[in-house]
């Protein structure tokens, strides 16, 4: 039996590398139920750490991938017809509150603004949810946990969150790791050797401090794990960093040029 489960644990749990002290602040905000905004730029493990965080809860995850067409319907739920019949079918959010779910709202601040005021009910003492279709209010399970993930709107073409809304969660800022860290976790979710784990981390430092290339977004530890597993599949280096790392980045040709170039040399 104990072989069985240890086999299940392997393969079930996420890998996750704390960066900060996430770990002990998701713990405590789950304990008093308040709900939790992840920020940060895109790649930075927001999202995996919401996988490991449900899975070290033991808790069921319903993850909602925002986009500005992302509405409080898509997330309560609508009314579907079945045959002859008109019935009603619960969104995500609803099955999570009613479950006892952790629901993770991706990119929260992308969605229409109607579904900022559904959660709002969720974010404060009340911890219920107003169902206007059916005109009903229903309790969160005590389980119940809302986490939203936002990428700040210090760049250009990122959508800003209202302080009214920021103010409703328990905030923690996620940032490209250190170098130690960032090479660590290459290794872990890759099979790439950790003297080219440690180039790929050089380069994304190096262009992490380009700020004069106006970037939208720079390298995240996506695009690094990208990267390593091109190399670790047999692409030669130069070009997986390319297409990998800098191509993602920025479409001016001046900009991947030099980019290519900065790889060519450090890897
Ligand atoms: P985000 O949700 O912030 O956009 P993700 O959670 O999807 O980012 O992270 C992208 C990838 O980067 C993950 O799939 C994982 O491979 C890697 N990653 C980033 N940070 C970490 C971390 N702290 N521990 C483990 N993997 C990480």
């Amino acid at each position: 039996m104990q072989v069985t489960k240890d086999i299940k644990e392997t393969v079930c749990i996420p890998y996750y590398k704390p960066i900060y002290r996430e770990i002990e602040v998701f713990e405590h905000a789950y304990s008093q139920k308040l709900p939790i905004l992840l920020k940060g730029p895109t790649g930075t493990g927001k999202s995996r750490f919401v996988e490991f965080m449900a899975n070290k809860l033991d808790k069921n995850l319903n993850t909602i991938s925002c986009h500005e067409e992302t509405s409080s319907t898509d997330l309560i739920g609508r009314y579907i017809i079945k045959g002859a019949e008109t019935v009603w079918l619960d969104g995500p959010l609803t099955l999570a509150v009613k479950t006892g779910a952790i629901l993770y709202l991706d990119e929260v601040a992308e969605a229409r603004p109607d579904v900022i005021v559904a959660i709002h009910s969720l974010t404060d003492h009340r911890r219920e949810l107003f169902i206007d279709k059916l005109g009903i209010t229903i309790k969160a399970h005590p389980d119940f946990m809302l986490v939203a993930s936002f990428n700040p709107g210090y760049q250009k073409g990122f959508k800003e969150l209202k302080p009214s809304t920021r103010q409703r969660f328990v905030a923690i800022s996620f940032e490209y790791p250190t170098e130690k860290t960032e090479v660590e976790i290459l290794t872990n979710e890759t099979s790439i050797l950790t003297a080219d784990a440690k180039k790929l981390v050089q380069i994304a430092t190096k262009i992490r401090n380009l700020t004069e290339l106006g970037l939208t977004e720079t390298v995240s530890t996506r695009l690094l794990v990208d990267a390593a597993k091109l190399i670790v599949s047999g692409l030669p280096k130069r070009l997986a960093t390319h297409v990998a790392i800098v191509e993602p980045l920025s479409d001016e040709i001046e900009i991947t040029t030099a980019l290519k170039d900065l790889c060519d040399l450090m890897i």
